[in-house]
């Protein structure tokens, strides 16, 4: 039993990122200086979920990373694709040590390095690729009573459907939620809520569930498009009528839904219960089914 514990943390203790087509340990993993994710958050990102070794819905996520680097004109090597990155993932989750349990595979592209100038560098250049992988703990405490949430301006740009690297309105709102003690920022813009800062928004009004449309103001979540047929399965409809402020007190329920969120019941919203302040019926019957489809492997 001790030998097999420190060979594990032996394994673990290699933690190999991947840089550029390299497997090196995440200490000597370097990128230029230049590089025009650094300087101008010029790339695009995906998180994906894995659960004993198994990721969950890489063909969605594969679609996604590769309309985000269509939509910001990035073009891969001839010898990359989002499944040989994937791949990468798989590899790196055996050699961390991570087929037991959860763990999440980050990928990310950027423009590559070049000297900083704000139009598309020489044709040639190489995007720069970044996979790494991260031991992972669902957050079920949270996640069995509930989290608080706060409203914030939804300050970001018009293509918040693609998956980037500027992340920047995300990370004020988000700190803003946690200096108030708050789990996630709800953003608003134009007067209806869009989504959350990480997550996706959900909630119930009159008894219907209801969302915000998967249009240019939001990012089209995987676990939102993967909750919505696994609802549909259970005679669980979805209205993707956004959902107004002035709607906000008569909420019976709320959530929100990410790769590393889950079904997260929000119970308290700038300080006031949502419904009773527990989390409710609806809430739970998704929590459930969604957690059946993680529990049942992915692809
Ligand atoms: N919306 C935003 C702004 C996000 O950053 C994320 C996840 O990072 C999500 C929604 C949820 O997307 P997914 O379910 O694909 O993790």
């Amino acid at each position: 039993m001790r030998v097999q514990r420190s060979r594990c943390e032996d394994r673990l203790k290699k933690d190999l990122v991947y840089v550029n087509g390299k497997l090196l340990p995440r200490a000597d993993a370097v990128v230029s200086v230049e590089d025009r994710g650094f300087v101008f958050g010029d790339g695009v990102y995906e998180v994906l979920r894995a659960i004993r070794g198994r990721l969950f819905a890489t063909r969605f996520h594969n679609e996604r990373l590769s309309r985000s680097l269509e939509g910001v004109r990035i073009k891969l090597g001839a010898k990359d694709s989002p499944s040989k990155f994937v791949d990468v993932g798989k590899e790196l989750l055996r050699e961390n040590g991570l087929l037991d349990g959860e763990a999440t595979l980050y990928i990310q592209v950027t423009r590559g390095a070049t000297t900083r100038a704000h139009y598309f560098p020489p044709e040639g250049t190489a995007p720069t690729v970044y996979i790494s992988t991260a031991r992972f703990t669902p957050l079920i405490e949270l996640a069995e009573k509930g989290a608080a949430a706060i409203t914030h301006p939804d300050l970001r740009w018009g293509r918040c459907d693609l998956k980037t690297l500027n992340l920047l309105p995300n990370v004020l709102a988000s700190q803003a939620a946690k200096e108030k003690g708050a789990f996630e920022a709800m953003l608003i813009r134009d007067g209806v809520v869009t989504e959350g800062a990480k997550t996706n928004f959900f909630g119930v009004v009159d008894g219907t569930l209801r969302t915000h449309p998967s249009d240019n103001h939001i990012l089209p979540g995987i676990t939102r498009s993967v909750l919505r047929d696994l609802a549909a399965d259970i005679g669980i409809g979805l209205d993707e009528t956004p959902i107004t402020v002035d709607e906000i007190p008569g909420l019976s329920e709320l959530f929100i839904t990410g790769t590393t969120t889950d079904v997260m019941p929000v119970v308290q919203l700038d300080g006031r219960y949502v419904g009773d302040g527990k989390p409710g019926e609806l809430t739970r019957k998704l929590q459930r089914v969604l957690s059946e489809s993680l529990a049942s492997g992915g692809d």
